[in-house]
């Protein structure tokens, strides 16, 4: 078992250590940043701005409708409109980024899992950009997407990584879906899965296979003054940044070193470590484009209706095995790289291993 951080910026003034420690030239970050690109979710079906259903209607499946609003460093959501669906390019990089972050991940969606936006009923996509003064980070708030332009001095604005963008959409998806409950090891699964399909997106726009890409969660995010590639690291949890400032990634990519800590809802910035890894292990045990057969499989588990809310990593485990076998069959190399990866993790899958999954639509 590691040792539990705290979800707390690691520098503060009034502490002789933390002074020596904090460049001056640098102010701390109001986040950490293995706490960044969080999941703020609201009670299913209340305070959501969600259109109904039969305004959705009459549309073609799988068209596409953005808008994008500033906040203008207030925190009023959703803030005023800037650019909406076919509108031309505002010349504000936050909003235009935004708006063609929501296309990437719409086009990800639609024509790699032929789901019709992030509820699969066409659900318009928003995001609100410059959010806050100088707000370190960006959440998903139950129905859009919010971006700080972070504080300049640690972090850029938050619209700069598609992958970050995928990712907060993506928790759309889980709350979608299986709705996977923000704590604990069904927290950590929905960090994990949102930075699946985070990634995801930044390999389908680039057409990246699992060997080219770089499974790293938030590039460009940092300023040059930080130590450090990206936020996370799914291919070597742990490793995203060393900084004197930041301190060290602190992502476990095994069940050897799970956290156990009340902090960050138990962890679910620090163990999802484990879950990413483990779809590494899998789409690069599949090899070529990982959205075609390990994110198939991924998204198969998480909407085909069996995982609870509160599902552990054991049992989502157990479903991406049951998941892998139903689309490529029980002897399938897919089947055995997904057997391989959670037991690359030390996640144990003793159900799935019993082969209690039928063999039924195999293609
Ligand atoms: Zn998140």
């Amino acid at each position: 078992m590691g040792a539990a951080p705290s979800c707390r910026p690691i520098c503060s003034s009034g502490s002789p250590r933390s002074t020596t420690r904090c460049s001056p030239a640098r102010r701390r970050p109001l986040a950490t940043p293995w706490c960044v690109a969080r999941c703020t979710l609201v009670p299913k079906g209340s305070g959501t701005t969600r259109l109904p259903r039969s305004a959705r209607h009459g549309r073609p499946r799988g068209e596409l409708v953005r808008a994008v609003f500033d906040a203008h460093s207030t925190e009023d959501l959703p803030g005023t409109p800037v650019r909406a669906e076919g509108e031309p390019s505002t010349g504000d990089p936050a909003a235009d980024e935004a708006y063609d972050g929501l296309g990437a991940t719409h086009a990800l969606f639609l024509d790699a899992f032929d789901r019709d936006s992030i509820d699969d009923s066409g659900l318009p996509l928003e995001a609100t950009v410059h959010f806050g003064n100088a707000y370190d980070n960006a959440f998903w708030d139950g129905s859009r997407m919010v971006f700080g332009d972070g504080d300049g001095q640690v972090f850029e604005r938050f619209t700069r990584s598609l992958s970050v963008i995928g990712h907060e959409l993506s928790h759309g998806v889980v709350q979608y879906s299986t709705n996977f409950v923000y704590e604990g090891q069904s927290g950590a699964l929905n960090e994990s899965v949102a930075d699946v399909f985070g990634v995801l997106v930044e390999q389908y726009a680039s057409r990246q296979s699992s060997d080219e890409a770089s499974w790293l969660i938030g590039v460009g995010l940092f300023t040059d003054e930080v130590e450090g590639d990206a936020i996370r690291s799914m291919s070597d949890p742990g490793s995203a940044y060393d900084d004197d400032v930041l301190g060290k990634d602190p992502q476990p990519g095994h069940m050897r070193d799970y956290i156990d800590t009340v902090e960050d809802n138990g962890g679910v910035h620090l163990n999802s470590g484990i879950p990413n890894k483990a779809f590494h292990l899998a789409a690069t045990g599949i090899g070529g484009f990982a959205w075609e057969r390990a994110g198939r499989i991924w998204y198969h588990a998480l909407t085909e209706g069996s995982l609870t809310a509160t599902a552990t990593f054991s049992e989502f485990a157990a479903q991406t095995i049951t998941s892998a076998q139903t689309v490529f069959g029980v002897e399938s190399p897919e089947r055995s790289a997904v057997v391989a990866a959670w037991d690359g993790v030390g996640v144990a899958v003793e159900a799935a291993e019993e082969g209690v999954a039928p063999i039924d639509t195999a293609s």
